[in-house]
């Protein structure tokens, strides 16, 4: 029999990047928010610059959570299943995958926001690839821009602006949409590799520019700025310059005294009274049930585990799952294309071996609608990105690019002499969402808790598959510019679990596609949100949280301005 617990205004499942940050708006509102956060508090102390621990071991994970679920996959209905991840390294922790995630914070492109309508426009229907279920956002950019912007300043991002109220500014990206100001702190410092990088950019006619970090790149809000130790690809900042929720926008609404943050509780199911709204949570923690009641669930768990949970939370009001009356529960699911990596062999050293992943250099000039499609076979494109980051493991796995075996004395030489030669670069790419993949309970594989893991149904499509072989080619030319010896393409790779998944619980005015209206609340639960990249129907072509977060801050909002209306 679960304990009742007093009642609050708002429940936030799981405190990370997304929960992490829409605790904030609806504390400083005045609402009495509950967070309940699956992993436990860590402490800069918890990070160490230590590459088997972070990055082969999968440290640091508070509680083993991600692990324990990680879902399964094929990638269609009659395909065998994949051999299952051992790890899967979101973070269960205060501040989720924020701790130890890359930091790179990206804004969407005008065009991520109108992928049918543009494309339509521009190049006529039949060039929307077949089986896509992709629709427009609710809204476009100028929407969400006033958010992203809350967003940058409220964590901290470092970055160069490129395009301010329509002035365009060469340092930045001259393909982003209007801002209304700058980033709150210059970009991170560049390196000789990608200076070196810069320069090729500018050989081939293309515009280089430094990516956009969550990364103090000076001191800010009373944390230092970065000290370029590296180490922490999969490892947290142990000096705080790295702008996790944990660190920025969760101790401010723990300062409010509005937000209540309850560790090691792991949220089972979403409940509903007998009108079918949302009346609060059953969550288990140290093996002891509890029903949290609230007025208003904030579901912000990641993709996987918000489909789950709402997969898993059945009652008379929705015998297939909490807001799935119209089966979209799971539907429209992608991850990124982010394989397809180009390697690339150098003559001298690079001088990477300091450094972190989000210091680095984009090219922009081949990614979305940047580029006129009407030759290409494809829609969509990709973000070309170079980073300094070298850690001996890593170094030591290099490909030998064919030219020597991979064992032995030749081998060991090899790797001596070029372990600093070479550089991969990081290739996200359009991913759009199809009729036949998708996300649903397994059948048979089940957590320790007895609750099925998520099924993973999906493979990248000929679309998807045409924008990595384009992409490609473009990061070879760049790289062969800057002088490489030798390149290798990795494959496209399969569908399975991923820390860029979206979709799921999809945005959108249209009840029958989409399990959220344009707010971020539910079409049919009254009382439900859903926070995180399980609501974006697009991806772009660069990694999803500050969008996230900027729709996560955006709903957490309007809750608080609608809240007689919302719990009427
Ligand atoms: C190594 C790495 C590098 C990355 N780099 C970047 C990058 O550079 N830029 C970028 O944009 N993205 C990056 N990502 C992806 C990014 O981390 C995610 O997009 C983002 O964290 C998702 O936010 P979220 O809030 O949905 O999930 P999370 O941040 O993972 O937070 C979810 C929280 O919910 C909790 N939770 C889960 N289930 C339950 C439950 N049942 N009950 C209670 N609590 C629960 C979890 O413990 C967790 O704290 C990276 C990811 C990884 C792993
Ligand atoms: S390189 Fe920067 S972000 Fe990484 S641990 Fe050092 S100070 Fe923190």
């Amino acid at each position: 029999m679960a304990i009742n617990l007093p009642g609050t205004d708002v429940v936030i499942v799981g405190l990370g990047a997304v929960g992490g940050v829409a605790a904030l708006p609806l504390a400083r509102a005045g609402l009495n928010v509950i967070g309940l956060e699956a992993g436990t508090w860590l402490a800069p102390s918890d990070f160490a610059p230590d590459e088997i621990r972070n990055n082969v071991r999968a440290w640091p994970q508070a509680v083993q959570k991600a692990n324990q679920e990680i879902p399964t996959h094929r990638p269609n209905r009659s395909a065998p299943y994949s051999p299952r991840q051992t790890i899967h390294p979101m973070m269960n922790a205060v501040g989720g995958t924020t701790l130890h995630y890359w930091a790179q914070s990206w804004r969407l492109n005008p065009w991520d926001f109108k992928v049918v309508s543009e494309t339509t426009r521009k190049y006529g229907p039949s060039r929307l690839p077949k089986g896509s279920t992709v629709e427009d956002w609710p809204f476009g950019l100028e929407e969400l821009e006033p958010y992203y912007d809350r967003v940058e300043h409220e964590l901290g991002v470092s970055g160069r602006a490129g395009n301010i109220n329509g002035k365009i500014d060469q340092r930045g990206n001259i393909f982003e949409g209007p801002r209304k100001r700058d980033y709150p702190m210059p970009p991170l410092r560049g390196t000789g590799f990608t200076e070196m990088m810069a320069d090729a950019a500018q050989k081939l006619g293309w515009h280089a520019f430094p990516g956009p970090a969550a990364i103090n790149s000076q001191p800010y809000q009373n944390r230092p700025g970065c000290a370029y130790h590296g180490y922490c690809n999969r490892g947290g900042c142990h000096v705080n310059a790295k702008g996790s929720t944990a660190v920025t926008t969760i101790p401010k609404a723990v300062d409010t005294r509005r937000l209540t943050v309850v560790t090691r509780a792991h949220v089972t199911t979403v409940e509903v009274d007998r009108n079918g709204r949302v009346s609060g949570v059953n969550y288990l923690k140290d093996g002891t049930e509890y029903f949290q009641p609230a007025d208003v669930v904030l579901l912000a768990s990641y993709t996987y585990e918000n489909v789950r949970t709402l997969l898993l939370s059945k009652s008379k009001a929705f015998p297939n799952g909490l807001s799935n009356n119209q089966g979209q529960v799971g539907r429209h699911y992608f991850s990124h294309n982010t394989g397809a990596s180009v390697t690339a062999l150098f003559s001298r050293n690079l001088n990477n071996w300091y450094g972190l992943p989000a210091q680095g250099v984009a090219v922009d000039n081949w990614a979305d609608d940047n580029f006129d499609h009407s030759a290409s076979d494809f829609i969509g494109g990709g973000n070309l990105w170079v980073y300094s980051d070298r850690r001996p493991i890593s170094a030591a796995g290099m490909s030998t690019f064919g030219r020597t075996p991979r064992w032995g004395s030749a081998w060991k030489a090899f790797v001596k002499q070029n372990a600093d030669r070479w550089n991969q670069a990081y290739l996200q790419k359009t991913t759009l969402p199809y009729e036949d993949n998708y996300l649903d309970l397994d059948p048979v594989v089940k957590d320790p808790l007895g609750f099925p893991v998520c099924r993973i149904t999906a493979e990248f499509k000929e679309n998807e598959q045409r924008v990595a072989a384009f992409i490609q080619e473009k990061m070879t030319d760049w790289f062969r510019a800057a002088g490489a010896v030798a390149t290798e393409n990795a494959p496209v790779g399969v569908m399975g679990p991923s820390t860029h998944a979206y979709g799921g619980t999809r945005m959108g005015n249209n009840p029958q596609t989409n399990v959220v209206d344009a707010w971020g609340f539910s079409h049919e639960a009254p009382r439900l949100g859903i926070l995180g990249a399980s609501v974006m129907g697009t991806s772009g072509a660069r990694n999803p949280t500050l969008t996230a977060q900027a729709l996560g801050w955006r709903t957490a909002e309007y809750l608080a301005k609608n809240w007689k209306q919302i719990v009427s």
